[in-house]
């Protein structure tokens, strides 16, 4: 762990950039989620409750409709080239919910090059080395709960305005899934709480994320469940496959397998579940699991990814059919530690 701003020196550092009217450039990862764009949306109100209004946020890839209602998206930029003198001039560089570069897609090189002081915050394994300063704890629910303490370390009478409130209120819902996986501790719900007393209302923010859905997205939920879903029982495994041209038959919009890969865990007894999605030509991975078995190691030994314990994503340059081949050959190899979880 490297908190920064336990370390003098650094916060010293950091507040010296921060001095002044920097430009500041906040990012995530590509195909952003709640805790990417929560934490950034909630960070942007919080410089800017400081007096920092040279904040531009930059999404490596076109955001996903289910997150358009948050306070301030729409101000949130998409990368292409003309955003490369904001990246290369910037003074500061927050890179968020993200631990390795290519995340960051055709930004990449203009962000590791760029001068700026790069501060990384986030809790995902094996963060790379591109960062000034790293504020990262794996054990974190999300990043959206490491915003939270870095403002509270930085300024411990901080209050957080209701905008602000909402955005990291979002990462922290949709990270621990509805507050309840491992990592939903009583600090999570503490800051929960501190954030509902900023004005917060749960049934706002769970409708707007979750029921705000076309009817198309319902359908599609049918289809997948009705005809993609498989389950292995031998393995404990659930896997679904869904080709572009599946995806385009139900008008499939950015965002709405989001979630989806989830279904195959509430199978009774499973430990994994999959999700291979075919965009663009490219295979698109998803794995869930329950318990001790790491879908974060399996996706980067095989799958050129990584991510959590239990969440995790990866890639792959075959068909959607050879992927899917690949990895029901790698089943026998770890069935020994899935059958042995509790169920
Ligand atoms: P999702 O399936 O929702 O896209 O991703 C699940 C989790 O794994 C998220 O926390 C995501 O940030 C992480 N993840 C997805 N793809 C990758 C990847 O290629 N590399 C790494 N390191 N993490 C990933
Ligand atoms: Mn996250």
């Amino acid at each position: 762990h490297l908190f920064f701003t336990h370390k003098a020196e650094e916060k010293e550092s950091f507040l010296q950039r921060l001095s002044g009217y920097p430009s500041i450039v906040i990012t995530f990862h590509q195909n952003p989620d709640g805790d990417a764009y929560g934490s950034s949306l909630g960070l942007k109100f919080y410089l800017e409750s400081k007096g920092k209004s040279n904040v531009t946020l930059i999404s490596p890839t076109e955001p996903a409709e289910y997150l358009k209602w948050m306070p301030g998206a729409s101000e949130v930029k998409v990368w292409d080239e003309s955003h490369r003198e904001i990246v290369e001039e910037a003074d500061i560089i927050f890179c968020l919910d993200f631990s390795s570069g290519s995340r960051l897609k055709e930004m990449k090189d203009t962000v590791i090059q760029a001068k700026a002081l790069k501060i990384v915050v986030d809790h995902h394994e094996q963060p790379e080395s591109f960062g000034d300063l790293y504020y990262w704890d794996v054990k974190a629910s999300s990043t959206c709960e490491l915003i939270f303490r870095w403002i509270k370390d930085m300024e411990p009478e901080a209050s957080i305005t209701k905008e602000a409130a909402i955005c990291l209120y979002t990462g922290l819902l949709t990270d621990t899934g509805s507050f309840r996986f491992d990592a939903t501790t009583p600090a999570v719900h503490r800051i929960a709480a501190e954030l509902l007393e900023r004005g917060v209302v749960p049934a706002k923010v769970h409708r707007s994320l979750f029921d705000n859905n076309p009817l198309e997205k319902l359908k599609f939920l049918g289809f997948v469940l009705g005809e993609k879903l498989n389950y292995l029982p031998e393995y404990r495994v659930a896997y679904m496959a869904i080709s572009e041209e599946e995806l385009k038959r139900y008008n499939s919009r950015n965002g709405d397998t989001e979630g989806l890969v989830n279904q195959g865990l509430s199978i009774a007894n499973s430990v994994m579940s999959v999700l291979f999605t075919e965009k663009e030509g490219q295979i698109r991975i998803s794995f869930r699991s329950v318990g001790d078995f790491s879908v974060a190691d399996f996706a980067r030994a095989h799958f050129d990814g990584g991510g959590h314990k239990n969440a995790s994503g990866g890639r792959s340059q075959l068909s959607l059919n050879e992927t899917v081949e690949k990895f029901l050959t790698l089943l026998p190899n770890i069935k020994a530690e899935l059958l042995s979880q509790p169920s």
